[in-house]
């Protein structure tokens, strides 16, 4: 499991990096919105812890340069504890999860763990409704077995929407 560590606080970064680490996550660390962008759009990773506040290029526009790039992996956004509106911004962005600072290292764990069992049980599976095919390893939709292209935002929306309505899994992933 790879994780992005995106964070221009440096103790706290080494301290995420190291807590990160010692949980046996394969960890990268970037210092400002411009590296981490780069990282995230470059490098496959399982998971990115993405701070807002970040010199160069900020937390949010550095997320939706990825989710407009279909990146869709998970990422948990770290906001400061006044910043409410930029935490409702980053999941209407497509954060999938939000700690706020300052944190205990328990509890972020604890989120990086079920944000990436969530990815992981997502990608397991091809999903079913009607002609309607999704499967979430490849992210390809078929209808009545011809691909259509979606951006990452319908896609996200599709997905939901399947899971809600009685989707069946038609396959499972055997790893
Ligand atoms: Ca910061």
């Amino acid at each position: 499991m790879r994780v992005l560590v995106v964070e221009d606080d440096k103790n706290l970064r080494e301290q995420l990096s190291s807590a990160l680490t010692d949980a046996g996550y394969t960890v990268d660390s970037a210092a400002d919105g411009e590296e981490g962008q780069f990282l995230g759009e470059t490098e496959p990773y399982d998971l990115v812890i993405l701070d807002l506040g970040l010199p160069k290029i900020d937390g949010l526009t550095v997320l939706k340069s990825w989710r407009k790039d279909e990146k869709t992996m998970p990422v948990l956004i770290l906001s400061a504890r006044d910043r409410w509106s930029e935490k409702v911004e980053g999941l209407d962005l497509g954060a999938n999860d939000y700690v706020t600072k300052p944190f205990h290292m328990a509890e972020l764990l604890a989120r990086v763990r079920a944000n990436v069992r969530r990815q992981t049980e997502h990608q397991s599976s091809v999903l079913e409704v009607g002609d309607l095919r999704l499967n979430s390893a490849t992210g390809q939709v078929t209808v009545e077995g011809a691909p259509i292209k979606l951006t990452a935002y319908q896609y996200k929306v599709l997905d939901y929407l399947m899971h809600h309505a009685g989707a069946h899994r038609v396959a499972h992933r055997t790893d």
